[in-house]
């Protein structure tokens, strides 16, 4: 098999991975230009805020797992192939001089042993950093398994590590991945922090310490082949903040690509996807807790409503929030009041009192923030409506006619009321 034909199958089979921000196109190129599908191209942000493109393949997706929803699994159909470390490593740096590459995201099924796989990992991204002085930035997932002295070395050579949480519970692994543990998982994130933490100690001793993963560390879940609910998968992914120090928790909906007598025959909405990514910026950047946005009487987020509005609704006593006096937490609460806005809003605030007009120049949205905050002029006519009828303004402002509750939108979608601009 030569170079390119193991690129289209490990670029192809890399597309699950969501650890990237590109996923979840399904626009071909058929008689036109560029192709969103089989590129094997993905895209993340510096930490400058630079996007870049990263060649996203797998080192192999010849399986020795066989979990239920995976395509890579043993048990699948389809061809295999497995890069040689030499082979990646000069297609790597000829796309780099090409110029359609700046990065690399690194990811492999298990060949015969998680040791082995990422000695060939390993051996792969010494090639591109020792012998090719290879600069650019590297992202690699750690294979849950292997041993620390593997871990270690990969995360000289990376900037960003991550290992897959996969699932949102012991029980769910256990029934569609047999041969993963939550240990397993558990025992490489903690060492990945533990030695993040103390490469920044020695990082202030002396400035030549070598960094190790000096991008931290992200995992992904799959959401939707196992039936736990929306609050469950927030409080494993506040834990997992707190306890692990994750730059990012990606959320993948699983796509029914799996064993299909053990999973759901339908993916989830992609529209759960992305309300938890936006439950997941409240526990971030607002102060939420998971607590907070879900509980026992409300497991799953509401998909009519952001969650920060569907929260806002179910604590009426916490609002109106006067942006003229209210600290900066309380004002990060109001729905349509983003992190950057809220400083904006107590730094203005100084110089003279807001109203609704004055908030709309700062960047808030007055069309959600209209029903929760009062400023000089007092509070807007809709906050004196009531839960049910400030409930069906917000999401008639987000419906489109023809579409029902869950489902996703499409920026290709044909439907004439999308293209007219109709929301
Ligand atoms: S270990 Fe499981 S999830 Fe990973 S590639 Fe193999 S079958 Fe897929």
């Amino acid at each position: 098999m030569d170079i390119w034909e193991k690129l289209a199958i490990l670029s192809d089979a890399a597309k699950y991975d969501a650890a990237c921000t590109s996923s979840g196109v399904s626009r071909r190129g058929a008689g036109g230009l560029g192709n969103a599908v089989s590129c094997g191209i993905c895209h993340s942000f510096a930490a400058d805020g630079r996007c870049i493109a990263l060649l996203k393949v797998l080192m192999s997706n010849a399986c020795v797992g066989d979990c239920r929803y995976c395509q890579s699994r043993r048990s699948a159909d389809g061809p295999r192939a497995t890069f040689a470390p030499e082979e990646l490593a000069e297609l790597t740096i000829s796309f780099y001089r090409r110029n359609y590459i700046e990065g690399l995201f690194l990811s492999s099924a298990i060949v015969r042993s998680p040791d082995y796989t990422m000695e060939l990992m390993i051996d792969a991204l010494a090639r591109l950093r020792h012998a090719h002085g290879f600069r650019g930035y590297i992202h690699a997932k750690a294979i849950p398994g292997a041993s620390p002295a593997l871990v270690e070395r990969l995360g000289l050579l990376a900037d960003r590590l991550s290992v897959n949480i996969e699932l949102p519970s012991e029980a769910s692994l256990r029934r569609l991945a047999p041969h993963k543990t939550k240990a397993s998982i558990l025992a490489p994130m903690a060492q990945i922090r533990d030695r993040a933490v103390q490469g920044e100690r020695e990082l202030a001793l002396y400035r030549g310490a070598p960094r190790f993963a000096p991008a931290g560390q992200s995992t992904q879940m799959i959401v939707g082949a196992s039936p736990e609910t929306d609050a469950q998968i927030l409080r494993l992914t506040q834990g997992l903040y707190r306890k692990y120090r994750l730059r990012r928790v990606f959320y993948s909906a699983y796509i029914p690509v799996g064993d299909a007598r053990a999973l759901p025959v339908k993916a989830p909405p992609l529209l759960r996807e992305h309300r938890l990514y936006q439950a997941d910026w409240l526990l971030r950047f607002y102060g939420f807790t998971a607590e907070e946005i879900l509980d026992g009487a409300e497991p799953m987020l509401d998909p009519r409503l952001d969650p920060k509005c569907a929260w806002a609704l179910r604590h009426p006593e916490r609002f109106p929030v006067d942006v003229n006096r209210a600290p900066l937490e309380e004002i990060l609460r109001i729905p349509g009041v983003g992190v950057r806005t809220a400083r904006r809003i107590v730094s203005a605030r100084r110089e003279a009192p807001l109203t609704f007009e004055g908030l709309k120049k700062l960047g808030v949205v007055i069309r959600r923030a209209q029903f929760f905050a009062a400023c000089a002029g007092g509070v807007q006519p809709g906050l004196r409506a009531g839960r049910e009828a400030v409930c069906s303004q917000l999401t008639a402002a987000c419906r489109v006619p023809g579409l029902t509750g869950g489902e996703q939108l499409s920026l290709f979608d044909q439907r004439p009321q999308l293209l007219l601009g109709g929301i």
